[in-house]
């Protein structure tokens, strides 16, 4: 028996998602799940767009001599899903497909930094043992990014990213955050003049972020050192999600090189980074943290017209056309049942707002709206969609 404010339970009762044995680790996402997978990738978007990627879609399966070149194929081969006879598999990352595409972009060493991300969907063939609803999946989506770039510009490039990250970490109620430094693992890939040399890039812009980190010896990647960003949710759990990794085995690996118009050639360094890492794992979090009643600006319904009892069903129609209009989250609820009943169960859906229209407060042209804390107030119809928007817009993405 799960406990209410286990995130599978929350999935359960607010409509979300199921898991199923015939395919573990990958989740069935319902109507509502999806537009809260949506809501929370529309944000992710709109702060790497804000910050100058670009977006792209890299193939789901490549062929081993990828993986070789990668890396992978030699030291995580346990954890690809392999394609049934043959030496190819489903990607577990998607840094081989972006290394490819940027060598085909073949920017000019003067274009760096060069910032492409993908919302990608990646495999890993986690034991059967080892899955745990949202937080162990052998199928999810990354917030990957990777970003091209000269040495000199990495302090540049990792500023912007942890301004990113706490902002939005901050406006989902995440207020502490903890940095650990993982350094170079025993399997790795690139000889050690490599590692001191990516170890001290990203110390020293670590540094000039003004941030304190705890050291984790071993646990970097196979290809560089990182920085793991973990928050703590309302139980005290810490949870380890965005990332930023300096890499500067790949490029070489892939042979990347940008002409300086002068005859020379550059490798440059990528910084492999996410903001949260795996979006079904961090919605997870975020359903226990907040005990299914999400910020309004992520809430899968953000909005319930309810009618009243003795009419104003058109009036409440009208109301859910405005903010449909106004890009909103909204559903009617004009079952004949009481108000209350109406109230209580969108509350137990983690509905913030809900609107009642009836004959009263269609003769005023006005609508009755109640807050989350309980509050109410008449608002006019026609300021009804700007005021929802306010209340409910995204948190304003940095730059
Ligand atoms: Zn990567």
């Amino acid at each position: 028996m799960l406990h209410d404010d286990d995130h599978r339970a929350l999935g359960h009762r607010l409509g979300l998602f199921h898991l199923q044995e015939e395919a573990a680790g990958s989740v069935f996402w319902h109507p509502r799940g999806l537009m809260l997978l949506r809501a929370l990738e529309d944000q992710l978007r709109r702060i790497v767009l804000r910050q100058g990627y670009r977006e792209v879609r890299s193939p789901q399966v490549l062929s081993q001599p990828i993986w070789e070149r990668s890396g992978h194929w030699s030291v995580f081969r346990e954890g690809m899903l392999a394609v049934e006879g043959e030496a190819r598999a489903l990607k577990p990352v998607s840094c081989p497909g972006h290394m490819e595409l940027v060598r085909r972009m073949g920017p000019l060493w003067s274009d760096l930094p060069l910032r492409i991300a993908e919302f990608g969907l990646v495999h890993r063939d986690e034991p059967s043992g080892a899955l745990h609803g949202l937080f162990r999946l052998r199928q999810f989506s990354q917030d990957d990014g990777h970003v091209f770039c000269r040495e000199e510009q990495v302090p540049d490039e990792l500023g912007r990213f942890v301004r990113s990250l706490r902002a939005l970490y901050a406006a989902l109620g995440f207020e502490d955050l903890q940095v650990a430094f993982s350094g170079r693992p025993s399997k790795r890939l690139g000889d050690d003049a490599v590692w001191d040399r990516a170890e001290a890039l990203l110390a020293e812009a670590a540094r000039g972020e003004g941030l304190v980190w705890s050291e984790q010896p071993g646990e970097g990647a196979f290809y560089g050192p990182k920085l793991e960003f973990v928050l703590r949710d309302r139980l005290g759990r810490a949870w380890q999600c965005g990332t930023i990794q300096v890499d500067l085995v790949l490029p070489e690996r892939f042979g990347l090189g940008f002409p300086d118009g002068a005859g020379g050639r550059h490798r440059p360094v990528v910084l492999h980074r996410a903001l949260v890492g795996s979006l079904e794992r961090f919605l997870g979090i975020l359903l226990e943290h907040h005990r299914g009643r999400l910020p309004a600006w992520l809430a899968p319904e953000q909005v319930v017209v309810a009618s009243l009892e003795g009419g104003g069903a058109v009036h409440a129609r009208n109301a859910l056309r405005v903010l449909e209009e106004a890009g909103l989250r909204a559903r009617l609820d004009d079952r004949d049942a009481p108000l209350s009943k109406k109230v209580s169960d969108a509350h137990r859906l983690g509905v913030p707002y809900l609107v009642a229209a009836g004959p009263r407060d269609e003769a005023k042209g006005s609508v009755r709206l109640r807050e989350p804390d309980g509050a109410q107030r008449d608002v006019q119809l026609g300021a009804l969609g700007a005021e929802l928007s306010r209340l409910c817009a995204p948190p304003h993405p940095h730059s």
